[in-house]
């Protein structure tokens, strides 16, 4: 299926996201203290921790809703605090969110649609109001959404109000609207959250297979370990605010401190 026909224009050397020395702080809480990690073009990468480690103060500096005050970001070699947030998904970065976020009382199709109109030229007010000039972008839209749609396997739903759905098939609802805009990377925030076992394991798979099709790179932030370590290429474990371990799956299901950290934390 020709999901992402064009590819993501200039592709430098180097790795598709660098963070460096990154430090943030909260009123006298250090949510992160100096974490350095580089994810590579076309790799799924986990981020894990116990609660509280930085994951979430993480992503949100990703997506630029967090202000940091120390280190840097750098994303196709160049840094996003210079970046307004409303460019993000322009910029190619997407994200799901742990609680969702989506457009209750909107079509599962319009709800894919509206991170489609991040991609567009004329934006999704333009077609709502049908201006003139927006009757290509609109089919454009419509094939692409289609196909999202199919991808997901959301057929049968497509016309549904997301409010009348299954928790499951909302955050695929989610996957929908994060892909529409077509990211380079694409951030998943605890994907597994209150799915059951057969979802999580669909979920896997799921996961691969954007990452194969879209030809995009996935940092993943999970509680959920099978899944992390099943899925991913390059885990980095965080505890404190402080990276403590990082490589392979197996290399870091090896590591003491990230041990610890776990012990430490259900003590
Ligand atoms: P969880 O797995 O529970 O979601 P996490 O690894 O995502 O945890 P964060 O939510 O990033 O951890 O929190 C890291 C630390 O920063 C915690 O001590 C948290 O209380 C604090 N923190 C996060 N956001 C804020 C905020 N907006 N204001 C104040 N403190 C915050």
């Amino acid at each position: 299926m020709p999901l992402r026909e064009e590819p993501h224009p200039a592709t430098p050397a180097g790795p598709l996201l660098a963070v460096r020395d990154l430090r943030v702080r909260f009123r006298g809480i250090t949510a992160l203290d100096g974490v350095s990690f580089d994810v590579a073009r076309g790799e799924i990468a986990g981020l894990i921790g116990p609660n509280g480690a930085g994951k979430t103060t993480l992503f949100n500096c990703l997506s630029r809703l967090y202000e940091y005050s120390e280190g840097s970001i750098a994303f196709e070699g160049r840094p996003l605090e210079k970046l307004p947030r409303h460019r993000m998904a322009a910029l190619g970065i997407g994200r799901t969110f742990q609680n969702l976020a989506l457009f209750a009382s909107m079509s599962v199709l319009d709800n894919i649609k509206v991170g489609l109109h991040a991609r567009t030229h004329k934006g999704f007010l333009a077609h709502a109001l049908r201006l003139p000039g927006v009757a290509g972008e609109e089919r454009e839209c419509n094939r692409r959404a289609g196909e999202l749609v199919r991808f997901l396997g959301l057929e049968a739903v497509a016309q549904q109000r997301v409010a009348e759905l299954p928790f499951g098939t909302r955050k695929r609802v989610e996957l929908g609207r994060a892909l529409a805009s077509r990211p380079a990377l694409l951030l998943l925030d605890e994907p597994a959250a209150g799915l059951n076992h057969e979802e999580v394991g669909a979920l896997g798979s799921l996961i691969r297979a954007i990452r194969d099709q879209f030809q995009l790179t996935v940092l993943l932030v999970e509680h959920h370990m099978g899944l992390v370590m099943s899925v991913s290429d390059h885990v980095v474990a965080l505890s404190f605010g402080r990276k403590i371990a990082e490589g392979t799956p197996a290399e870091v299901q090896r590591s003491p401190e990230l041990i610890q950290a776990y012990l430490g934390a259900e003590a």
